[in-house]
């Protein structure tokens, strides 16, 4: 799924989790972070080619926008660098190991690591066979579940539509509660 509909998504459950527990705004900032973070590290390789290598500004827009066998050519390291932090950020395995080791070390889940897992579970089922399929299960494998590819021009409309819907109930139902609070403390 695009990065805006990432942290929307995210946004919103936080939101939602805040009316029956209380989420600091930190914590809230880096569940909202980790929810976009995964899409950005496979970027760090052609941004340093871009910038100090034979790349250019347009081959790392190709390469952010691209579309299967339409990508910008990359240097042989670039390519593999981008492709193995891709798929480090969107397994489900990596996540796992560190969502227990964090859990280990602190002795209680970590919360913004769900903003993490939101971005894994999203993106399974928004890529698509031949839309490149999420890696939801590397290093074991690269293949992907086969979804709805989420540059797909309805399921877009649908989706933010969706968001839509959500915020407006999110927003309307805090009215809701907001004015029941004054009404009985009046
Ligand atoms: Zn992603």
């Amino acid at each position: 799924m695009d990065i805006l509909a990432h942290a929307l998504w995210a946004g919103a459950g936080v939101a939602l989790a805040r009316r029956r527990w209380t989420v600091s705004p930190r914590t809230t900032a880096l569940t909202v972070a980790l929810a976009v973070a995964p899409d950005l590290p496979h970027m760090l390789p052609v941004l340093w080619w871009s910038a100090f290598g034979a790349g250019s500004p347009a081959a790392l827009a190709g390469y952010a926008g691209a579309a299967p066998s339409l990508e910008p050519a990359l240097p042989e390291a670039v390519q593999f660098l981008s492709h193995h932090l891709h798929c480090i950020t969107h397994s489900a395995i990596i996540a796992g190991v560190a969502t227990a080791l964090l859990w280990a070390w602190l002795r209680s889940l970590w919360i913004p690591m769900l903003g993490w897992w939101s971005h894994i579970v999203i993106d399974v089922f928004t890529h698509s066979a031949d839309y490149y399929p999420s890696p939801v299960l590397y290093p074991i494998t690269r293949q992907g579940f086969d979804g709805v590819a989420w540059n797909t021009p309805w399921f877009m409309v649908l989706n933010y539509a969706a968001l839509a819907a959500s915020y407006a109930w999110l927003f309307r139902t805090r009215r809701a509660r907001a004015g029941n609070s004054s009404a009985s403390l009046s």
